[in-house]
């Protein structure tokens, strides 16, 4: 039987039955929805509450989130506590080691703005996105393991709704390299 859009000449009943027609930037973001990989990341206190998601009590992996040791295995960095100026380049690092399509969670007060540190302190980085972009913002101190779940789920929504010609490989991470005069 020649292959044809359902109900075309040529095309036999029981094909037809078995022909899905969808989009190829459907089929790519179907395919990744359930294999978003974090990278096992986490400076400070916020940690310990994306650490609990790993654990039987919230299941994380349920919804194909195996974290990575590896940024080359990664595909989603949750930033989770404070970016110290030090840490700095080398979370810039971890993210240009990250392979594309990729995204970014700030996670934590400390993480989006610099917290507790962002009034004076002289060593924190008062907003991680002034070094790597960022998807979505989580705010909280610190956010519930159920929040990071609903985060993830809006990313989710994000990731199924991207067109491939909307994430390239042309990100402009050059442009984070460096930590900005605050
Ligand atoms: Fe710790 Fe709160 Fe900062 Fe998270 S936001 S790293 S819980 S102080």
């Amino acid at each position: 039987a020649s292959c044809g859009p359902v109900g075309a000449p040529g095309v036999t009943a029981d094909l037809s039955e078995n022909i899905i027609l969808t989009s190829l930037d459907d089929l790519h973001n179907w395919a990744r929805l359930s294999s978003l990989w974090p990278l096992l990341y986490g400076t400070a206190c916020c940690f310990i509450e994306f650490a609990a998601l790993i654990g039987s009590r919230f299941d994380f992996d349920r919804f194909g989130l195996v974290p990575r040791s590896s940024p080359r295995q990664a595909d989603l960095l949750i930033v989770a506590g404070t970016v110290t100026m030090k840490m700095g380049p080398a979370l810039v690092r971890l993210y240009e080691q990250m392979p594309e399509p990729k995204y970014v969670i700030a996670m934590g007060a400390c993480t989006i703005t610099g917290g507790m540190f962002s009034a004076d302190s002289t060593t924190a980085v008062r907003g991680v996105d002034k070094l790597i972009p960022v998807d979505l913002y989580l705010p909280g101190c610190p956010p519930r393991p159920e929040a990071i779940f609903d985060a993830v789920i809006k990313l989710r929504k994000k990731v199924g709704n991207e067109a491939l010609a909307e994430r390239g490989n042309l990100r402009p991470t050059h442009r984070y390299c460096t930590i900005p005069h605050q």
